[in-house]
């Protein structure tokens, strides 16, 4: 390496749970970052003013952590170069983009909602692409400014070359290039004065002095408007290392339909940090001598960003649980395993708020292991015939079950209120009696028709291990067919737009 400064980051949106994504490009920056001796930043990306909530930040904060990472630099442990929340660098951004739109290299856009969706309708319909028409790109600067001034609504674009070629390189995939002519007007702030990722990913990347930028393959598209604006800029660029796609064992992207992706699931079902951080290690990279155990430190050690293969790299559940185990055997003295036992779920408070659901039904203390076995075990016992709903068939009781997933998926609270509320509403959408639907989650949740009572049930095991249980039921059933669940789709949209 030159004489820079390594700087990695992660810059995760907290839009949703934390994912195992999130999990893989904190790793292999965070590793880069201690082998070089340099720093790693948390920047937390939440400009999506909709999607973005302090609980989604806390609990990414909190899972990373959980898995051992720890940053230099970041929202809750500040530096040099903060604040790290880019919803509180408003005045950076607006300040970056007078300065292009000054330059000439960004104009403001008054086009309306309604007219660029018209537009892109009627690009689709003429099979043109949905690009934007660049209609205010050549409005004079004065008329632009008294519009402005007149209150008109407008976000801002930059100016895409209309020929020509972008380059740039990828460490590991070399030079990549890509025409300018497929390459829209980007919006690079938002009506509401808040600026689009492209944006604030490169003032930021800039300004906290990102040396290398490691992240998930499914952002190179991006780099060519970010490679722009450094160029507008007249910024350097980074060094741009782009990771394999994680894959489901169908080697299909990783995705939450065929694989848990969230790192509470993986916490909750008594998977370990360091065998998870293993497991995501091994995603494309490997040791010299192949040794499949190994720590983070033993990473740190021997890691090298040019030895990271393209190859797909798969995310097998069953490679995890077989490392799982191995450090359960091999690393923790039985005093240790049990003080991970305890901190898992043993502890107080989470063992205090099963007792209390299920006290009610104890006539001697021994019955606490039967009664309450379904929070500590992802091995339920069931068959097909238990989960169907009263007078449905397989393919019908999972159409509902999907339809249960689907609305569990929105909820934001997961309390015993929340999905209460959520399954009061679903049962007059569904037009059946709450009881009838529920009846299969008893079984799903616990493997029994009478047990722990559902909703404080499903509280407790949290929305990740819910919802795998159901679709664990569904597969039990024989699940739906790409086909059937896209109708469903449709009908239930359908559905949900009367409301
Ligand atoms: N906020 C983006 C995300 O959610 C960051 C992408 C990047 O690393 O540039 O992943």
């Amino acid at each position: 390496m030159s004489d820079i400064e390594v700087r990695t980051r992660l810059a995760p949106s907290p839009t949703g749970d934390p994912h195992v994504g999130t999990a893989y490009q904190a790793l292999f920056s965070y590793v880069w970052a201690r082998k070089n001796s340099g720093k790693f930043v948390l920047r937390i990306e939440d400009t999506d003013r909709e999607r973005s909530s302090p609980a989604s930040e806390t609990a990414i904060i909190e899972s990373l952590r959980w898995l051992g990472l720890d940053w230099d630099e970041g929202p809750d442990v500040g530096g040099p170069y903060g604040p790290y929340r880019q919803s509180e660098r408003l005045d950076i951004y607006q300040d970056h983009v007078q300065l292009l739109v000054a330059e000439g290299h960004a104009y403001p856009c008054f086009c309306s909602r309604e007219r660029l969706a018209e537009l892109r309708n009627e690009r689709q319909r003429s099979g043109a692409g949905s690009g934007y028409d660049r209609k205010c790109r050549d409005i004079p600067p004065e008329e632009a400014g008294r519009r402005i001034d007149a209150g008109e609504e407008f976000t801002v674009r930059m100016k895409v070359p209309l020929a020509g070629r972008c380059e740039f390189t990828d460490l590991l995939r070399g030079k990549i290039e890509k025409d300018w002519e497929s390459i829209d007007d980007q919006v690079i702030m938002k009506a509401d004065g808040y600026p689009t990722y492209h944006l604030a990913v490169v003032v930021d990347d800039h300004l906290m002095r990102i040396s290398h930028i490691i992240r998930g393959e499914e952002w190179i598209n991006s780099v060519p408007k970010h490679v722009l604006l450094y160029e507008f800029f007249g910024w350097e660029t980074p060094v741009f290392c782009h990771l394999p796609l994680l894959r489901n064992k169908d080697k299909s992207k990783l995705s939450k339909r065929k694989n848990p992706v969230s790192i509470d699931w993986y916490r909750r079902t008594g998977i370990l940090p360091e065998a998870l951080l293993n497991f995501i290690g091994m995603m494309g990279w490997h040791l010299s001598d192949d040794r499949e155990k190994f720590s983070v430190s033993d990473m740190i050690e021997s890691f090298r960003l040019e030895d990271i293969s393209l190859g797909g790299p798969v995310f097998d559940l069953d490679k995890l649980q077989w490392l799982n185990g191995k450090y359960i055997r091999e690393d923790f003295t039985t005093d240790r395993l049990l003080d991970r036992l305890v901190d898992w779920g043993l502890n107080r408070d989470h063992f205090r708020e099963i007792l209390e659901i299920c006290r009610g039904r104890m006539t001697s203390l021994s019955d606490w292991g039967d009664l309450t076995a379904h929070f500590f075990t992802e091995k339920l016992e069931y068959s097909r015939d238990q989960l169907l709903i009263k007078d449905m068939d397989g393919t019908e009781t999972c159409r509902i079950l999907q339809i249960i997933l689907w609305e569990l998926e929105r909820m934001e609270g997961f309390t015993k209120d929340d999905i209460y509320t959520t399954f009061r509403e679903l049962s007059e959408k569904l037009d059946m009696k709450m009881k009838l639907f529920t009846a299969p989650l008893y079984i799903a949740m616990s493997g029994k028709s009478v047990s722990t009572p559902l909703f404080d049930t499903m509280a407790i095991l949290g929305s990740d291990v819910t919802r795998m249980r159901i679709k664990a039921a569904m597969e039990e059933l024989g699940g739906l067919s790409g086909k059937q669940l896209e109708k469903l789709e449709r009908s239930y949209a359908l559905k949900d737009g009367e409301e």
